[in-house]
């Protein structure tokens, strides 16, 4: 029904090495055609939650212990990551990851994978540069010779080439200067409202998630301590006390 989360976390605990209990029971909903943002301190386990939803844990040595995973009302602990890309959810990782001898159009391409009609895939591609205009103008540039907020923008390019649903993107301030990262997320935006993508976001800027998010989680420890709308947090004193000189 219109109630149901596209995305729902409940109760998941991650061991990392069969020992390190690192999530402790986090829940979390992420409603269809929401941005919601993930936030807290380095180590808190954003990025463990998001590896979590799109099973990229095994290659960490890391499992889900307890509690479940839903998309649109289906469990999904068991897809395997290109399942989870077949049904249109994808992540974007912390750190970019472009592939720097390819350039920025191939590094495009690379996200169609599981897609074969060649049409769609054109039609993705410039999909793609309508959104990042920036990224039309480097395409034939090596990815390694391109800015640091040029390799984000493609790497979140290259997610959408699968045509996504559902967005996990991890960090995507990093090391970007803050007129970037506005950049970066004022499209994260636009494809939001105009290519109705949703997005869960992990972000150690607060301020800047918040802006652009409608919903937040704070974690801590391997807990979600507090959630609320993305303006209530935003206004909250604790949050401006303990968050928001963050990032
Ligand atoms: P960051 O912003 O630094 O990525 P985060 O909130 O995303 O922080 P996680 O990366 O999920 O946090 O890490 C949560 C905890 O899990 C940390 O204590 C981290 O040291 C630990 N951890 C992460 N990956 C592994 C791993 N592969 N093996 C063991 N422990 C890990």
């Amino acid at each position: 029904g219109a109630s149901t989360p596209l995305v729902e976390v409940n109760g998941i605990e991650v061991i990392y090495n069969h020992v390190i209990l690192v999530l402790k029971g986090v829940s979390l909903q992420v409603p269809p055609r929401a941005i919601v943002a993930l936030l807290g301190g380095n180590g808190a386990g954003k990025t463990t939650t998001l590896r979590a939803i799109s099973n990229l844990l095994k290659g960490e040595r890391g499992e889900v212990t307890k509690g479940t995973i839903t998309l649109a009302g289906e469990r999904i602990e068991n897809l395997s990551p290109s399942d989870l890309v077949q049904r249109g959810v994808v992540q974007v990782m912390e750190g970019r990851h472009c592939f720097a001898h390819l350039t920025i159009e191939e590094n495009l391409l690379t996200g169609s994978y599981t897609r074969s009609d060649k049409g769609e895939i054109a039609a993705n591609l410039d999909k793609v540069y309508t959104y990042f205009p920036r990224l039309k103008t480097r395409r034939t540039s090596q990815a390694a010779y391109t800015s640091g907020g040029e390799q984000q923008m493609c790497a979140i390019g290259r997610a959408l080439m699968a045509n996504p649903r559902m967005v996990l993107l991890d960090e995507p301030s990093m090391g970007l200067a803050p007129q970037i990262v506005d950049e970066v997320f004022h499209i994260v935006k636009d494809l939001n409202a105009k290519e109705q993508v949703t997005f869960l976001l992990a972000e150690q800027n607060t301020n800047m998630a918040l802006r652009y998010a409608d919903y937040g989680y704070i974690m801590e420890s391997g807990r979600i301590v507090m959630d609320g709308k993305a303006d209530d947090l935003a206004s909250n004193e604790d949050v401006k006390e303990f968050y928001l000189g963050v990032g």
